[in-house]
């Protein structure tokens, strides 16, 4: 099917973009990477009157460490970040997702703000910026804001985002001691999205306990979620395989996982389960070797 007719502009820069959200609002929409904006309109779940092509708006796609950040900017595609050694480095579970995400031809053209402006609640990037604890910058013809993405996703394909914003960069705080995360993801082939993903980002303090945790859900409710509960229970304790049994089982009975051709909801709060207490004793060994 081919999408409903509609007026393309490609600006030069930001603030030329931003002006053309300013003046059309819900009639207008950011085109990124098209990997899941084109579908949509060639389904006609979508038409918009104006589409706002970012690809030749300069300096989005950065990958930078600054001022105790690192900064990515919301054009860095997929495969860029997953070859990354920035983000190797200073986000290991941000390095361990990128690969995940879809195949190559998606992750050639998909971008990071485009995945986490689409809020699908099985993409896989929001529960790492969830994890991480990352700051999402968003810019609109007025100013800008900061949002943290606990609190970015709001449901189904809904997020913080105005019309008339565009997401530019997000923020991940770079720890202050030894850490270490990951992203476990089951997936039915190669390429798919997730059945269950889980996201884990682990700090210790000088004393090798638990500093800060942070733990993202995939495809287990409405959102990308935040184990909240078994976040509050991992920080100051000991990092010990009870205290990560402990954590798998207190996200398991927090998120809310639906029935469905991948799988029962009883099932993926066990994957759930299983995959916390893992992605932390993984997050484990990587902060001790850093
Ligand atoms: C076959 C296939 C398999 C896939 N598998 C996975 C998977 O396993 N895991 C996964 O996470 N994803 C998967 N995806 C989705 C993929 O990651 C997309 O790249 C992503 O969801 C959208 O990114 P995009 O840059 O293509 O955005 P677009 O499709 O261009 O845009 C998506 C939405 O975001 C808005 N938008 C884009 N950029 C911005 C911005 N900077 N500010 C504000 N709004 C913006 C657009 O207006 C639109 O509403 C898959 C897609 C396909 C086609």
């Amino acid at each position: 099917m081919y999408p409903p007719p509609f007026d393309y502009q490609a600006p030069d820069s930001l603030e030329e973009a931003l002006a053309i959200l300013a003046e059309h609002g819900y009639e207008a929409k950011a085109l990124a990477g098209g990997q899941s904006l084109i579908p949509l309109l060639k389904l006609r779940f979508a038409a918009p009157a104006v589409l706002v092509d970012l690809g030749r708006i300069p300096g989005l796609d950065g990958v930078e460490a600054a001022d105790g950040e690192l900064r990515i900017g919301a054009l860095a595609r997929h495969n860029q970040l997953a070859a990354s050694p920035l983000v190797a480095e200073r986000c290991p579970a941000a390095s361990a997702a990128a690969p995940q995400i879809a195949d190559p031809l998606v992750r050639n053209l998909g971008t990071l703000g485009g995945s986490l402006a689409h809020a699908d609640p099985a993409g896989d990037w929001g529960s790492v910026m969830i994890a991480c604890g990352a700051q999402l910058v968003l810019a609109s013809a007025g100013g800008r804001r900061t949002v943290p993405a606990t609190e970015f996703f709001r449901g189904v394909f809904d997020t913080a985002l105005e019309p008339t914003e565009l997401l530019t960069e997000v923020r991940i705080p770079s720890p202050r001691g030894p850490a270490g995360g990951t992203y476990l993801k089951l997936e039915r082939k190669v390429g798919d999205f997730a059945t269950v993903g889980v996201a884990v980002s682990l700090e210790l303090d000088g004393a090798g306990r638990i500093a800060r945790a942070g733990i993202g859900l995939t495809a287990v409710g409405p959102q990308n979620l935040r184990a909240a509960a078994a976040e509050e229970a991992l920080a100051g304790a000991e990092p010990t395989a009870e205290a990560f049994a402990e954590a798998g089982r207190l996200a398991a009975g927090g998120c809310e996982p639906a029935s469905d051709v991948r799988g029962s909801a009883e099932y993926k709060r066990h994957v759930v389960e299983v995959y916390v207490r893992r992605g932390l004793a993984r997050a484990l060994e990587i902060a001790r070797r850093s």
